[in-house]
């Protein structure tokens, strides 16, 4: 079931009379049966957009269409939705079974189905064998599936999921992230994912919304966005190690930081903010863009190259080439750039020329 979330502003006034903003006009349709990631920075209004959509905040403005229904005035109960937040919230003195069997109990269902559709819920999960524990008996991990199983329950239409990773530790978190992606293609239901995390999800995502400031930067499959970004905040918020900027400028079809000669560029002549990837950088015999080597670091088949003092105009930057051969702090090094790992910004806006 597609969601669209139209035009929808969130203000949160204060008893002071001041206003926030948390979401600015968002406009946005999430397509049924994938798993979207809503993707920002802390306090950028992903989770008042969660629970716009859950129903327990009304937006300021706006509409939300669940399909062809709206549900802006429909309370959180008659929504079907599964919520399923980073705390894992469940009742601790009941057995993983009554927790998973909790949200059955109001809907008059004959008591030997529920219990058969607990089980195939905690199966899908991987639960199935721990009906009879009580959660403080499971890892963090086997909790939040749990909390998964039992917001699945119901067969809700909509699945959300805030930062619900957090409070796993590393290896958890990427073995439950897995999981969370196997569940939502095996059950087939739109799943909307709350992350502060860009690695986490552009590798679980279908589809990103990134936010900034309660403001869509941009919408697209996670690779397509981190490819070709929008905007200079895009750039900066997707990938690891993150992306490197210099100053520079478009010079009679040139693009050029300093004296050395980036690409060809078509565009008028103007300063701009440059934004090669890390991995973006290649090491060759020809170049006009040299620099020093200040640090190198190996893992792997990678070298990252790590340059403190570029001479050309920048900050220090991270340069990732697979390298043959050692390179040693103090080297002088020509490199080229990869003609798809650069993105050029306009200096005053940030939005790509
Ligand atoms: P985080 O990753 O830290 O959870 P977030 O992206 O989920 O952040 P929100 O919790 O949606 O962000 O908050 C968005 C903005 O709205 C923030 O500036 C926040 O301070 C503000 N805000 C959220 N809830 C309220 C509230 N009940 N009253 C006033 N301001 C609020």
């Amino acid at each position: 079931m597609e969601i669209t979330l139209q035009n929808v502003t969130k203000v949160f006034q204060s008893k002071k009379a001041e206003e926030t903003v948390a979401v600015d006009n968002l406009d946005i349709t999430i397509p049924s049966g994938q798993l979207t990631g809503l993707l920002g920075p802390s306090g950028c209004g992903k989770s008042t957009t969660l629970f716009m959509l859950s129903g327990l905040l009304r937006p300021t403005q706006g509409k939300i269409f669940f399909g062809n229904e709206e549900v802006t005035p429909v309370p959180p109960e008659d929504r079907g939705i599964g919520l399923v937040f980073q705390n894992y919230a469940l009742y601790p003195h009941m057995t993983v079974k009554q927790n998973i069997m909790f949200p059955l109990e109001n809907v008059k269902m004959d008591k030997e189905e529920a219990q058969q559709k607990a089980q195939n819920i905690a199966d899908l999960v991987g639960i199935g064998h721990l009906m009879n524990r009580k959660p403080k008996q499971l890892s963090g991990g086997q909790q939040q599936r749990v909390a998964i199983a039992r917001a699945l329950v119901k067969e809700p239409r909509v699945l959300l999921l805030d930062e619900p990773l957090s409070n796993l530790d590393a290896r958890l978190r990427l073995q439950t992230r897995e999981e969370i992606k196997r569940i939502q293609r095996e059950t087939g239901i739109t799943t909307i994912f709350v992350t502060h995390d860009q690695e986490e999800a552009m590798s679980i995502s279908d589809e990103i919304v990134v936010l900034r400031e309660g403001v869509t930067q941009q919408v697209g499959e996670p690779q397509l966005v981190y490819d070709k970004p929008d905007n200079l905040f895009v750039a900066k918020f997707l990938g690891t190690p993150p992306i490197n900027f210099f100053d520079g400028r478009i010079e009679n079809g040139r693009l050029m930081i300093g004296d050395a000669n980036i690409a060809k560029y078509e565009g008028e002549d103007q300063e701009v903010k440059i934004g090669i990837r890390p991995e973006g950088f290649r090491i060759v015999e020809r170049s006009s863009f040299k620099v020093t080597v200040d640090l190198v670091e190996t893992i792997g088949r990678d070298t990252t190259l790590i340059i403190e003092k570029p001479n050309a105009e920048g900050e220090t930057f991270r340069a990732i080439v697979d390298s043959e051969e050692r390179v040693e702090p103090g080297t002088e090094l020509k490199l080229s750039v990869r003609p798809t790992k650069f993105h050029v910004f306009n200096k005053e806006t940030g939005e790509i020329v």
